[in-house]
């Protein structure tokens, strides 16, 4: 293996199959099969889900919402996600805990960072719910901050398509995937992918971003392994 420990970031979407709303219990347990036998390779996971399945504080303030408030609502759609996602993973025999930047304590663990690393060397899959706990954050400046705490070797971020694109690949056909990214050739290029406070972040503390395809089978074994899928985002 590649890479021994990792952050992985899922969208809220990614839970939802071909709806937009919601988690999908197909779709979930693909998702965790996948992770599962990750896990079962010995990888040390730390998993972070976004919660745009549900809510999403922009979505919110758009409609005259106060923006904290309707952030806050958007971390605890992150909490919904965790706990399912650990149900999921329970369910493949993998350990799981969710630790929750948000107090909740009759649900999940708070966050605390030594605790994390002790889960993630004892083999449980850490699920790192609410965010950073802060809003005008996202999930993506949450696992890019999570992985660095923890010290994992890469930031996964899983897509809907294979990697990262010189335009949107739903509408060009002719649209060409990077192998290879820097830093600030993304964040100059103002790619959509991943809000510039993460790749910041990542860029500030050379931590590479693997940019791939959750839902093809085996895609993120192979990226664990070192294979050159989907996009690498590195100085
Ligand atoms: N959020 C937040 N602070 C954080 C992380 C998330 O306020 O540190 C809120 C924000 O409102 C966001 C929502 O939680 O819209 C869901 O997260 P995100 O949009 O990143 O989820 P994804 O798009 O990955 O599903």
């Amino acid at each position: 293996m590649k890479y021994r420990r990792i952050v992985l970031k899922i969208s809220g979407e990614a839970l939802c199959g071909e709806g937009n709303f919601g988690i999908h219990p197909d779709t979930l347990q693909r998702v965790a099969a996948e992770i599962a036998e990750l896990s079962s390779l010995g990888v040390q996971i730390g998993i972070v889900v976004g919660g745009g399945n549900i809510f999403r504080g922009l979505k919110g303030a758009s409609a005259g919402m106060d923006r904290s408030q309707s952030d806050y609502m958007g971390m605890l759609a992150t909490v919904i996600n965790s706990l399912a996602l650990q149900d999921a993973l329970e369910k493949h025999g993998v350990p799981t805990r969710v630790m929750t930047a948000i107090e909740i304590r009759q649900v999940a663990e708070p966050y605390i960072r030594r605790r994390a690393m002790r889960h993630l060397e004892k083999g449980s899959v850490v699920i790192f719910a609410a965010g950073t706990g802060n809003p005008f954050f996202s999930t993506d400046t949450a696992a890019a901050l999570r992985a660095m705490e923890i010290q994992a070797q890469a930031l996964f971020k899983a897509t809907k398509v294979e990697g990262i694109y010189d335009r949107d690949p739903a509408r060009h056909e002719d649209a060409q995937m990077f192998t290879k990214l820097s830093y600030d050739r993304f964040l100059v290029d103002r790619i959509g992918v991943m809000d510039s406070t993460a790749v910041t972040l990542c860029r500030e503390n050379k931590l590479p971003i693997r940019v791939f395809k959750l839902t093809t089978r085996g895609n993120i074994l192979r990226v664990c392994k070192g294979e050159n899928i989907g996009t690498v985002v590195e100085a």
